[in-house]
Formats: C-alpha cells, sequence, structure tokens
C-alpha cells in the first residue's frame, strides 16, 4: 500500500485529500507545518510527497531543498494559479510534479500514480528503460534509433538529447530551465525560444498533428511534458 506524505495546512482539503486517498488504497499521514513535514519524512518513509507552497513555518520550496538533502522520494506540489513563477522554483528545487488549485481528485491522483510508477521503475532491479513505445512512434534508447509508420526519423543531436530527457520520465513535467542547462548547458538557462524551436522541429517529426500535439506537451511558462 503507497504511502503518502501530505504536507498542507488547509484544514478542509486535507480532510479531502484523506478521504479520496484512502478510498483508492494509500495510506495517509499528514503534516500542517513544515516542522511535522521534516519529522514525519524521515520517520515514515513515505512513497510519494503532497506538498502545499504555502505554509506558515517555511517556504515550500525551502522545505523542498532540505528533503533534497538526503531524500529523493518523489514530491507533488500544490499551488495557487498565481504563484507560477513559485512553481517554476519549486520544480528547479526538486520537486517532481504540480497541480494547480483548485484541482481536480482525478488529476491529483493520476500525477500521485505516475510519480510513485515512475519511483518503482527507478528503484526496481530491471535494465534501465531501453525502448519506449507508443501508437505514433517507437524510441530505441540504447540504438538512438526514432521509427515510424512512413520509415526512420532523422534527428539532429540537440533535438535527440531533448527528447531523451523527456521520453525517460514520461508523464513529468520538466522545467525549462533543466531542459536547458541539461541540452544546452547552465549558460542557456534563459534562452526559452531555443525550446520552442527546437520542441516545435521535434513536432512536426514525430506528432501527427504538430500543431495539436499528443506526446511532446507544452505546459505554458512552465515547462513540457511527455505523455507516453
Ligand atoms: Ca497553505
Amino acid at each position: 500500500m503507497p504511502r503518502v506524505l501530505v504536507v498542507e495546512d488547509d484544514v478542509q482539503l486535507v480532510r479531502a485529500l484523506k478521504i479520496n486517498l484512502q478510498a483508492r488504497s494509500y495510506e495517509v499521514e499528514e503534516a500542517s507545518d513544515a516542522g511535522s513535514a521534516l519529522r514525519l519524512a524521515a520517520t515514515c518513509k513515505p512513497d510519494v510527497i503532497v506538498l502545499d507552497l504555502g505554509l506558515p513555518d517555511m517556504d515550500g520550496v525551502e522545505l523542498i531543498r532540505v528533503i533534497r538533502g538526503w531524500s529523493r522520494v518523489p514530491i507533488l506540489v500544490l499551488s495557487a494559479r498565481h504563484m507560477s513563477e513559485d512553481k517554476v522554483r519549486a520544480l528547479d528545487a526538486g520537486a517532481d510534479d504540480y497541480v494547480t488549485k483548485p484541482f481536480s481528485m482525478d488529476e491529483l491522483l493520476a500525477r500521485l500514480r505516475a510519480a510513485t510508477r515512475r519511483r518503482r521503475q527507478a528503484t526496481a532491479d530491471t535494465p534501465e528503460l531501453t525502448v519506449v513505445t507508443t501508437d505514433g512512434f517507437t524510441i530505441d534508447l540504447a540504438a538512438k534509433k526514432v521509427q515510424r509508420d512512413s520509415g526512420t526519423v532523422r534527428l539532429t543531436p540537440t533535438e535527440w538529447h531533448l527528447l531523451e530527457v523527456l521520453v525517460t520520465s514520461p508523464g513529468r513535467l520538466v522545467s525549462q530551465r533543466a531542459l536547458l542547462r541539461e541540452v544546452w548547458g547552465p549558460t542557456y538557462a534563459e534562452n526559452t525560444n531555443y525550446l520552442r524551436v527546437y520542441m516545435a522541429q521535434l513536432r512536426r517529426k514525430l506528432e501527427a498533428d504538430p500543431a495539436h500535439p499528443r506526446y511532446l506537451i507544452t505546459e505554458p511558462g512552465m515547462g513540457y511534458r511527455f505523455e507516453p
């Protein structure tokens, strides 16, 4: 039974989360401030943490940094819509994903499942993911080959690198800054126009309808996500 640590000071929301999560066989621990969150994160060993950024005793982003100092547990951020800057900071601090308040319980549960699935894959004693298959294309990461019905897709080294970062974390939102740092290097972290250009190229090569992507999803102002 997966264990979720809910870090949130809104009592009503905690109650709603608890009812919904327990109904789906999650074990739920709750913390209403950063101090108890840290204590529980260390003692109850959660499989995933759901964390509100607005906590009474510490900035939520700071709390993520502290947890990341010693743990890789998936962290799903809850954030108000107007705090887009904070969501980016949270992702850069090591959060895995976010949902925007008010969120639907279905969306939260889908993100939780994705986070715990990635966690299991990362910790399982299975060989690394080498082939990614979708209805539209197949990516062989070891051979560095992409195959569509129409044949082999030719990618430039930069397109390949970008695609590789996204598809190896299926379902995960990767921040613009993280992608730029990984693919182009730390001095390019602000060059978001590069991403727009290269993502458009990748979509032209991989998506059936590049204007309405099915697999390579933009989260406006935030980053990109590969939906398998
Ligand atoms: Ca709050």
